[in-house]
């Protein structure tokens, strides 16, 4: 059995607590490798490290930084097979879609080489007699983050990218159920010049993130998982007086007008609805099709794109749609929320559930699902599923469908299929909702502008990535400069009072 490290000053470092977690292959359900969980001493030791290493980095120039940043992009277009490969096995995602959650992280990689650019600071010149005023983005310190299962190359590269770039060491506590790609990252950043110690990866359950919540040298904590988690790691990091972003849970709507292309709309939704199993904080999880025409036309077109899926292990090659969930208790928790929507009333369509694959029936594979006819009360309708499972909320008129989608608790993100731009322009207006697409399902914003939700999807107040990134890893000191005149023509003692 292959037991996993920590990365420590430059070095894989075993784990000491005498913990561990298990780490599947979810597609033939066997335990791949054990996962040391860090203890608090572990965690001090690492903030130790990054303490010691980071000032040299900081004063590295910002040019020389975004160097090691455009080094690391190379290295990770040449092992990008081998990280696709390492993520698929762990997560259970297909390979097309392990490349893209590589390079979704890499070009934020890419958005920081402009570093130095985004560093400059601001200067007044003159803002008094003999007066400059000039301000500086330095940055933290040691800064961490923690991530999930469901993107383990892209989430991290979002936080510590940018933090490095900014001058900050960085230690990242990823998932404990898909820890082999950070592992890597971190390898190849020193690869690509990062000093040791300035990247470290410390694995772990909650007593690792507790210990980073709790050191006094950690400055900030960034956050991505489910709500729950991120309110506690919200509450508890700025109780400690860090700077915290915290990024949720999500239940993301897409209205389909009666004017839209329904085979257009139908295709989005497979798309965006099974793609990876459902499990993407972007996904689509509720259709919201405009009078019940538009809803009987719409599901006429899912059920046959949602018959033809093929499921399957990132092995069966580039055909298969999407692969098993991330462990057994995801997909026994996504099954009995699909026994409570159909004991609650909702309209089964698509009844996925007697899925099995030959070969892989230790798997965690659960067969697509869609139901019609789900109503705001109903629990697979508050919840996120994080599941292959697609809900139909039919609505009235479009002013019921836009309230559908406002008064639901998360607001990640959302979308609207139209041929009307007056329609998706007051919807983009008036909706609460942080990311919105317009005839595109999964709005994620590129690495220069920003990603984040509104509502119960975020805590806290900068977005990941885009500007907002150099924002939350960087402090600003303006300094007020003084230089009376006179002092140029020299040999003068007496001081003068200042004007
Ligand atoms: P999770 O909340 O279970 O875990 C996230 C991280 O928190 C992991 O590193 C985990 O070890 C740690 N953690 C878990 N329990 C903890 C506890 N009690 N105390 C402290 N730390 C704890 O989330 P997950 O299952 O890994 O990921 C799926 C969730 O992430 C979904 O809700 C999804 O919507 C959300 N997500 C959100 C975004 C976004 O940008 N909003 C992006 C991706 C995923």
């Amino acid at each position: 059995m292959q037991e996993l490290t920590h990365y420590l000053g430059g070095e894989h470092v075993k784990g000491s607590s005498g913990r561990f977690a298990d780490v599947y292959n979810p597609a033939t359900g066997e335990v791949q490798a054990k996962v040391p969980l860090a203890s608090t001493d572990e965690v001090a030791k690492a903030v130790e490290i990054a303490a010691k290493a980071q000032p040299a980095w900081a004063a590295t120039n910002p040019q020389r930084r975004a160097r090691v940043m455009m080094a690391f992009v190379g290295l990770l277009n040449r092992d990008m097979d081998k990280l696709a490969e390492a993520l698929s096995r762990e997560h259970g995602k297909t390979l097309p879609d392990a490349k893209g959650d590589v390079q979704r992280g890499l070009e934020v990689v890419e958005y920081c080489i402009g570093a130095p650019e985004l560093l400059k600071g601001e200067y007044t010149d003159s803002a008094g007699p003999g007066i400059d005023m000039y301000s500086m983005k330095q940055p933290l310190g040691v800064t961490a983050g923690i991530t999930p299962f469901n993107f383990p190359a892209m989430i991290p590269m979002w936080m510590f990218a940018p933090a490095l770039a900014c001058g900050n060491a960085f230690i990242l506590k990823p998932s404990e159920r898909d820890p082999s790609v950070p592992l890597m990252l971190a390898e190849l950043m020193e690869e690509a010049g990062l000093p040791k110690g300035v990247l470290q990866v410390v694995n772990g359950d909650k007593e690792a993130v507790d210990a980073l919540l709790h050191h006094s040298v950690v400055q900030s904590i960034g956050f991505v998982g489910s709500t729950p988690i991120a309110e506690y790691i919200y509450g508890t990091g700025c109780a400690n007086g860090k700077r915290v972003q915290c990024f949720g849970g999500a239940k993301n709507h897409m209205i389909v007008m009666p004017d839209a292309d329904m085979d257009q709309a139908a295709d989005a939704l497979i798309g965006a609805g099974y793609g990876a199993a459902g499990e993407r904080c972007m996904a689509i999880s509720v259709a919201v099709p405009v009078g019940d025409e538009t809803a009987d036309r719409l599901i006429e077109k899912l059920v046959p794109r949602i018959e033809k899926l093929k499921v399957g292990p990132y092995t069966a090659g580039d055909d298969v749609d999407y692969g098993p969930v991330v462990t057994a208790a995801a997909k026994e928790n996504i099954l009995g929320l699909i026994q409570s929507g159909v004991d609650q009333g909702a309209e089964l369509v698509v009844d996925g559930r007697d899925f099995s694959l030959q070969g892989y029936e230790d798997g965690f594979f659960v067969g697509p699902h869609l139901f019609d006819r789900v109503t705001p009360d109903m629990d697979i309708y508050k919840k996120e599923i994080f599941g292959p499972v697609l809900s139909t909320v039919r609505a009235g008129s479009y002013e019921e469908a836009i309230k559908l989608a406002m008064d639901h608790e998360y607001g990640n993100g959302t979308a609207i299929f139209t041929r009307d731009g007056d329609a998706a322009r007051d919807f983009a207006n008036r909706i609460n909702i942080g990311m919105v697409g317009i005839n595109v399902p999964i709005p994620v914003p590129l690495a220069y502008h920003t990603f984040g939700g509104w509502k119960k999807s975020v805590f806290g107040d900068l977005n990941q990535h885009g500007p907002d990134a150099f924002k939350f890893y960087t402090r600003t000191k303006t300094v007020t400069s003084r230089w009376p005149s006179g002092i140029k023509e020299g040999g003068e003692f007496n001081f003068k009072a200042m004007d």
